[in-house]
């Protein structure tokens, strides 16, 4: 009894079953049971992987869980809360997780590739090149890689914190066809999925229907926790081009072959990856604040961003650093990569190009360095 809301994606279904390139995303729950990996579990997931493998596709699988394993075998009753024990329980947890996947898979002869990743490797555009050719030689090597954040290393400020968004990212970085979502939950629902008048929203292809749920996410509308972080991978990986299919971990095959969950269809085009990198995977490192009429050049004209428009500036930042780009009320209208220091710029706010100095003539923000949010 699923409720559709109509649009373009029922095309994307048999795209799904069609597709070369697989980012699909696990949570801890699904792979856990009393602090240890579920072995049965974590099979049966490995099964529909590798059969999917089998066909050529291509897959990345990005899996959560490496603090849970860890509990039981620290002797810990519960997940901890703070961070330092949460790296420890990871550090033992992922290395179980891992030998497991790779023990698994290798009944079908397949090899895993273990990537550990922090947001800092994809907010630095150096590091995303580099992950980017890693990922492209596994695949081509025909391996699977087994992503997660490298809990151990990240700090509270670099964390992710969730692999829902990281998958997204992930999804992007690798060029998929298409991202499942994992869960214990077989997909998003008009109201809590325990409640009989809840009913599974099969397609979602409009993205005020996902900002509306998004709202109703935060309450008791849509039943889990997770959902929250889950809509957020949606909407960007959508927002590239890519698919977005969340369903239960239970339901693998069937959501391989796209016959299960709740569909987000692709809303925008794919952007190039530094685009991408700029609206995803920076943090801003200071803001500037536009007059109306640069808030209209930059977002209805398009055009570069000049030292007239801008009227304050704050953050310490470098040329080159990503910047947050806010209209006269405050509003961030986008972001975009800086020319100048945050030490040079004040002397240059509000004054024309022609009467700076030689020297400081070019753009704040380049046009090509610049997306609108
Ligand atoms: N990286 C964490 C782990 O493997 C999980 C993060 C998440 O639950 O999304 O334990």
């Amino acid at each position: 009894m699923g409720r559709r809301i109509p649009g373009r994606a029922a095309m994307t279904r048999q795209g799904l079953a069609a597709a070369h390139r697989i980012v699909v995303k696990v949570g801890s729950s699904s792979l856990t049971s009393r602090g240890r990996l579920d072995a049965a579990r974590l099979d049966a997931l490995v099964n529909a992987l590798a059969a999917r493998r089998s066909v050529g596709t291509q897959i990345v699988l990005v899996s959560s869980g490496a603090i849970a394993a860890g509990i039981a075998p620290l002797g810990l009753r519960t997940r901890p809360r703070d961070l330092a024990t949460q790296q420890a329980a990871a550090s033992v947890g992922q290395l179980l997780l891992a030998e497991r996947y790779a023990a698994s898979f290798a009944r079908f002869d397949l090899h895993v590739g273990q990537v550990l990743l922090t947001a800092d490797d994809l907010h630095r555009r150096g590091h995303y090149g580099n992950a980017q050719r890693t990922f492209e030689r596994l695949l081509a090597l025909g391996v699977i890689p087994i992503v997660n954040e490298n809990d151990t290393v990240a700090t509270q400020e670099i964390r992710f914190g969730d692999n829902d968004r990281l998958a997204a990212l992930v999804a992007h970085l690798v060029g998929a066809d298409a991202l499942i979502l994992l869960s214990d939950v077989d997909g998003l629902y008009t109201g809590r999925p325990d409640r009989a008048d809840a009913s599974l929203i099969t397609e979602v292809d409009d993205p005020a229907v996902l900002a509306e749920v998004r709202v109703s996410g935060t309450g008791s509308a849509v039943g889990t926790g997770g959902m929250a972080t889950k809509l957020d991978a949606a909407a960007i990986a959508t927002s590239e081009g890519i698919p977005v299919l969340l369903t239960a971990a239970s339901l693998v095959g069937e959501a391989l072959e796209g016959r299960t969950g709740t569909l987000f269809g692709a809303v925008g085009g794919r952007s190039t990856s530094r685009l991408f990198w700029l609206r995803h995977a920076t943090t801003p490192r200071g803001r500037l604040v536009l007059d109306a009429g640069a808030v209209a050049a930059v977002v209805q004209r398009r055009m570069s961003l000049l030292p007239a428009g801008i009227t304050a500036v704050t953050g310490d930042f470098d040329a080159g650093d990503p910047v947050e780009l806010a209209g006269p009320d405050g509003a961030v209208i986008g972001r975009g990569l800086v020319s100048y220091d945050a030490t040079d710029l004040p002397a240059l706010l509000g004054r024309r190009t022609l009467e700076l100095p030689e020297g400081f003539r070019r753009e704040v923000v380049h046009r090509d360095d610049l997306v609108v949010l």
